[in-house]
């Protein structure tokens, strides 16, 4: 029954790491997976979260129960407000825990598929392979929207429009909220602007992905401005969906903390609530068919980060020294490059933001970085910035300078 089974190439970064472990040489380096090292190459676990699991610790209520299929409701909530600000209106939002950035996709494509089915699925060009994985997998129809313009290294904002334009009325849009992945270049605040404007002229519905919030900046509220100001914008014509992840900003990678919201369009009080109540009943039935109901270690601690006022500033404190470090990172790549006169222009590694550089490398000389260096990286040129540190910068930068100049 099984002997035709196609058998898939496995996951391009999961393979990375793979191929790292059983490389015996003795200088490695990954710049393959997002995930933050210190400077010393290791795993962080930010100070904001020992002290949060110390605390839950000490908690003598403290248990293992089931969370409701909503997920903790003092964690969907601290969510909300950290991704719409404080005084986001919450009679518009529903908030559904989710399986990390991942699992909040996931509800959002079987949303989709249940109650606005037969709509388009338009995906950054190029974006998060998973993206296209994941909406597909619910039998949606995906399409792109220029976004990388590789001759110039920047956004395609022409083409962009276009796209915007030309997508029949209602179509469903992909946006990463900030630090996109994997170019690192966001639109600039007018280019926003231009862009959710075209959105409400032709009816979108915006899906913004947010699983980098505080890495394009270091500052958490900055870097959810393209959120605040679609919701203002948006807020009368259509939903908004938000996925968003804490895998990045609270370094818990592997516990799986997200949250999937619901904006609905701004109707009268009544509507709003009879609205508002059926959704939450339609996602309540996705969330209890998948999972049944989601994790809760990991929403634990970042409800306690969130809702304790000293370790929420710990964390904006963390959040800094993260992206301070990468960003500290990509100057002292682009210096070396540039002193050791590897052919090409690299300000584009320091014009970027959030966790990767798209370094516009080729896939050979990304095979070369590999073979010859130890150096890995995904094949498109993406490097993860965050595996850098003082200790290995210059001698990626020496392997780079090798296999540009071959
Ligand atoms: N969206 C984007 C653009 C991402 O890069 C990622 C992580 N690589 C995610 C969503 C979701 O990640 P996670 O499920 O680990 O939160």
């Amino acid at each position: 029954i099984f002997n035709n089974v196609e058998h898939l190439p496995p996951d391009a970064l999961f393979d990375i790491k793979k191929r790292l472990s059983q490389d015996t040489r003795p200088v490695k380096v990954d710049l393959g997976i997002g995930a933050y090292r210190d400077n010393s190459g290791k795993p962080w676990v930010l100070p904001s979260v020992r002290s949060a699991e110390s605390q839950l610790q000490k908690d003598p209520n403290f248990n293992h129960e089931y969370l409701p299929i909503a997920g903790l409701p003092s964690f969907t909530t601290g969510a909300a407000k950290t991704i719409f600000g404080d005084d986001y209106d919450s009679t518009r939002v529903i908030s559904v825990q989710s399986i990390s950035g991942t699992g909040a996709l996931h509800i959002a494509a079987k949303f989709i598929e249940k109650i606005l089915p037969g709509r388009i699925v338009y995906l950054s060009n190029p974006t998060w392979p998973n993206h296209k994985a994941i909406f597909e997998g619910q039998r949606l129809t995906t399409a792109q929207y220029p976004y990388w313009n590789a001759s110039t290294k920047s956004l395609q904002l022409d083409g962009f429009l276009d796209t915007v334009k030309t997508a029949p009325e209602g179509s469903i849009f992909v946006l990463h909220a900030c630090a996109h992945n994997p170019t690192g270049l966001d639109p600039s605040k007018d280019q926003w602007a231009q862009i959710l404007d075209k959105m409400v002229e032709k009816n979108h519905i915006v899906l913004f992905d947010s699983a980098y919030q505080g890495f394009a900046t270091g500052d958490l509220d900055r870097d959810a401005y393209a959120v605040r100001l679609g919701l203002t914008k948006l807020q009368k014509v259509a939903p908004v969906f938000v996925c968003q992840s804490f895998a990045k900003n609270v370094g818990m990678y592997g516990e799986r903390v997200g949250c999937f919201h619901l904006v609905i369009p701004d109707q009268s009080v009544e509507i709003n609530a009879s609205v508002k109540a059926s959704l939450s009943s339609q996602l309540a039935k996705i969330v209890r068919s998948e999972v049944s109901n989601p994790p809760a270690y990991g929403a634990k601690i970042v409800s306690t980060i969130l809702n304790t006022p000293e370790l929420n500033k710990q964390w904006h404190a963390d959040m800094v020294t993260m992206s301070s470090r990468i960003n500290s990172m990509r100057h002292q790549l682009r210096d070396h490059l540039v002193e050791l006169g590897t052919p090409g222009n690299w300000d584009h590694i320091v014009g970027q933001c959030g966790m990767f550089s798209f370094t516009a490398l080729t896939p050979e000389m990304v095979q070369r970085l590999e073979q010859n260096h130890a150096v890995y990286m995904v094949s498109s040129g993406r490097a993860s910035i965050a595996g850098l540190n003082e200790g290995n910068v210059l001698y990626v930068a020496k392997a780079i300078d090798e296999v540009v100049r071959h």
